[in-house]
């Protein structure tokens, strides 16, 4: 889709001067950086080859070829975007997708919280307009209703829209861009506020995705981004947030460097604990008359502190994750040596980017379990370890549950408490592998 961004045309020569400008960095690659075009040359972390972490497969599939792709996270030298090369399509993504956001109980809370928040924060009301971009199944828009807020969704995967539309939650079924943005504008919509969760990391056109706000946003609107933040990804070794899907991943220097480029200035940033620690970031135009909070120039300062102005913290990222592979599949070995059953709690992208790195199978996990009827009776990508409803822990009674979507592990301890019943315990594979036992009060 975009050939002459990721081509090699023109690399020789940015390569020598980001060899000679940062010799130690990792390893050269070749491409442009899909957000500022600058050399894309230093390796951030390569775990090898991996099947899209939300292909599940139906039983009639088991007997066909797989495809796999490479999943090599580069950093760039210029604006610090760890990111994809686009190995994927989106339509081969995004077509049918079968993360449904409102099978998390927090997730759904959490954007409950934040509607109430944002509405008065921004003043909303029935003349406004609300635009969340991958609104998904309308877990978030849904509470805008109730508070008389018009919404519109934008989101590109059909079978999840239908969910929102038959919850009355108008959405629209398409990617969204400057062609969208345009035609919204040209049938007279423009946005007080513009939503987007989870939704920049797994936009290849970062450039169009951001003009396309812009031209959206009214001249005083705000833009709010929640976005895994690379930070807490480093600092915890959640390499297995990095799939097919996103494409990106940023720190707050990084959304600095996107929001100068489109005219857009950060007014305001908060850290949240969601997906192992987010940031939701609040743009607004440049001569918007909307001031900065401190919080911004704080984190930024912070960033640089924690070296992530500097290649060389990039670099030091790989080994970090081969140690926690060794020590998950340290655990698991002498489990299974000792002659305890474990199976998996949930599927989730990272759960498969973590199997298929780790090559954890059924020679480990006899099945995982999800909330999502989508995922029952099918495996996982890659490993293809069975995935069954969530009952299926009660009538195995394993030793060990090992979390696979560990941002939820809070709830899920709670929800599954009475394992404790068989002398079941939880496992946690990051930040390093974790043994939760039930019967203990949990932080
Ligand atoms: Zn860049």
């Amino acid at each position: 889709m975009r050939s002459q961004v990721n081509g090699a045309a023109g690399s020789r020569h940015m390569s020598v001067h980001l060899l000679e400008a940062s010799p130690a960095a990792g390893t050269r690659t070749g491409g442009r950086c899909r957000l500022c075009g600058g050399g894309l040359e230093h390796t951030f972390v390569d775990l090898g080859m991996s099947p899209l972490c939300e292909s599940f497969l139906a039983p009639g599939q088991l007997d066909t070829m797989e495809p796999y792709f490479p999943l090599h996270a580069l950093v760039c030298g210029t604006c610090f975007l760890v990111q994809l090369k686009e190995y994927v399509s989106p339509e081969q993504i995004f077509g049918e997708y079968a993360y449904f956001s409102s099978y998390s109980t927090s997730w759904v809370a959490h954007a409950r919280a934040y509607c109430a928040m944002i509405k008065q924060r921004l003043d909303l009301g029935p003349d406004s307009l609300v635009v969340e971009l991958a609104s998904n199944d309308g877990y978030l828009l849904q509470h805008f209703l109730p508070l008389g807020v018009p919404v519109l969704g934008i989101e590109p995967a059909a079978n999840v829209a239908r969910v929102a539309i038959d919850k009355g939650i108008a959405t629209q079924v398409d990617f969204f861009g400057v062609a969208l943005a345009d035609a919204l504008v040209t049938a007279g919509r423009r946005a007080d506020l513009i939503i987007g969760n989870n939704v920049l990391a797994q936009v290849p056109d970062l450039n169009d995705f951001v003009a396309g706000m812009v031209r959206l946003l009214k001249p005083e609107g705000v833009i709010t981004l929640e976005f895994p933040h690379l930070e807490r990804l480093m600092a915890e070794n959640q390499f297995d947030t990095i799939y097919h899907e996103h494409f990106s991943y940023f720190s707050l220097i990084t959304i600095e460097h996107l929001a100068d480029r489109h005219g857009l200035k950060l007014i305001d940033v908060d850290e949240l604990p969601t997906h192992g620690g987010s940031l939701r970031v609040y743009l607004a135009r440049a001569d918007s008359r909307r001031s900065a909070s401190a919080r911004v120039a704080d984190l930024l300062a912070r960033e640089r502190r924690a070296g992530l102005c500097d290649l060389a913290t990039y670099g030091s990222f790989a080994e970090q994750v081969k140690s926690t592979k060794r020590k998950l599949l340290a655990f698991l070995i002498a489990a299974k040596d000792e002659g305890r059953t474990i199976c998996g709690y949930g599927a989730p992208g990272k759960g498969n980017t973590l199997l298929n790195y780790c090559g954890i199978g059924t020679d480990f996990l006899a099945f995982t379990v999800d909330r999502n009827p989508y995922k029952h009776g099918r495996v996982t990508p890659g490993m293809h370890i069975p995935i069954h409803p969530v009952d299926a822990i009660d009538a195995y009674r394993p030793d060990y549950v090992l979390i696979l979507p560990w941002n939820l592990r809070d709830e899920i301890v709670q929800q599954m408490r009475h394992v404790a019943d068989w002398g079941c315990r939880f496992v946690v594979p990051i930040p390093e592998v974790a043994v939760i036992d039930p019967k203990e009060p949990q932080s």
